[in-house]
């Protein structure tokens, strides 16, 4: 198949590039590379383009007429959409819908959506289903969850058919080591844990210990990059049936704390990790974990790799980055 990625150069896009190759799919990339990296990806054609770029998103997708387009360009900062939301709404959203029109004006009618539990905000049930209740409590989650209604609408009216794809902690780095996570600024756990472990020089925190949990930190769901990148690929075959809207949590149904995390990251690394126990960040809910019977049911997708993989593949990516691939990375 002829897939087009936009923001196919940042983490998880990059991730799902590399699935796509091996898989024998012909992949183009559209990213503007406002933080994604060209270095990481494979031989490909790479449309360096802004989703607010109305007429060159018509005039790409018009040319490359994918089969399918995957679109994972997006601002993803919680901390920043409290304090630019105009950002959010405007990339998240306008840069949703002008990728749509395209597809539609082009007849693409298979729109696979990178989308976050942030939907959810402080969820009242745990395991999280899908039918549970979305209340984002910042501009991030709720440009993801707007995208989401417009997808349903879209696809009510016969344009687009989607699969919006809720992932909860995104964590780990290609097996090979062709890409991994390169964030600027990095915000979270493991990179930061590992960047620190690796001499990165900044200080580990380990925010809030008084959370009702088993230890007092927070539980979260983390999912390998690869397994998420193959979920967005069982979501394309998937799509050729022809769905609607659908939503789908991607975690693995079990959580850990985050002084769980940083014992098997110290496990990984051959050292205990040293750290500071702080106050709370603001905004952290104490446990986010997916179900993810739905993934099973509809896609046959299942989490492969387990919590020591993804620190496993992360550190080897952090310890080589420490020693050249952050300093050569252009961020344009
Ligand atoms: N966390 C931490 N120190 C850090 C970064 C994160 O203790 O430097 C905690 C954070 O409070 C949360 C968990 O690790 O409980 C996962 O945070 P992350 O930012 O990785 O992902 P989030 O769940 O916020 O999307």
């Amino acid at each position: 198949m002829r897939l087009l990625v936009t923001g196919g150069a940042g983490y998880v896009g990059s991730h799902l590039v590399w699935e796509a190759v091996d898989a024998g799919h012909d992949v183009v990339v559209l990213d503007d590379l406002s933080t994604g990296h060209a270095e990481v990806l494979p031989d490909i054609e790479l449309v360096v383009a802004n989703l607010l770029d109305r007429d060159r998103i018509h005039a790409g997708v018009k040319r490359l007429k994918p089969d399918a387009v995957l679109h994972f360009a997006a601002k993803s900062l919680v901390g920043e959409s409290m304090r630019r939301p105009d950002l959010y709404f405007r990339n998240n959203v306008v840069g949703s819908m002008n990728l749509l029109d395209a597809m539609r004006e082009a007849d693409v009618g298979r729109f696979v959506f990178s989308s976050t539990a942030a939907v959810y905000g402080e969820a009242e049930t745990c395991p999280i289903e899908e039918t549970s209740t979305l209340a984002p409590i910042n501009p991030y989650g709720t440009s993801k969850k707007m995208v989401e209604e417009l997808l349903a609408a879209y696809a009510d009216a016969g344009w687009v058919n989607s699969v919006a794809l809720r992932y909860f902690n995104a964590a780990g780095a290609d097996a090979k080591g062709r890409t991994g996570e390169d964030h600027d600024p990095e915000t979270h756990l493991i990179p930061i844990a590992l960047m620190a472990a690796a001499g990165s020089g900044r200080r580990l925190k380990l925010f809030g210990t008084d959370y009702p949990t088993r230890d007092g930190t927070c539980v979260r769901d983390y999912v390998h990059v690869s397994d998420l990148a193959d979920a967005h690929l069982r979501a394309v075959n998937w799509l050729e049936d022809g769905a609607g809207a659908q939503r789908i949590n991607l975690g693995s149904s079990e959580g850990y704390t985050v002084r769980e995390v940083l014992t098997t990251a110290g496990d990984v690394v051959g050292t205990p990790l040293q750290f500071d126990e702080v106050e709370r960040r603001a905004g952290d809910p104490a446990v986010l974990v997916a179900s993810h019977a739905r993934a099973k049911a509809v896609l046959g997708w299942s989490p492969e790799r387990d919590l020591r993989t993804i620190l496993e593949t992360a550190w080897r990516w952090h310890s080589r980055a420490s020693s050249g691939h952050a300093a050569s990375t252009t961020t344009t």
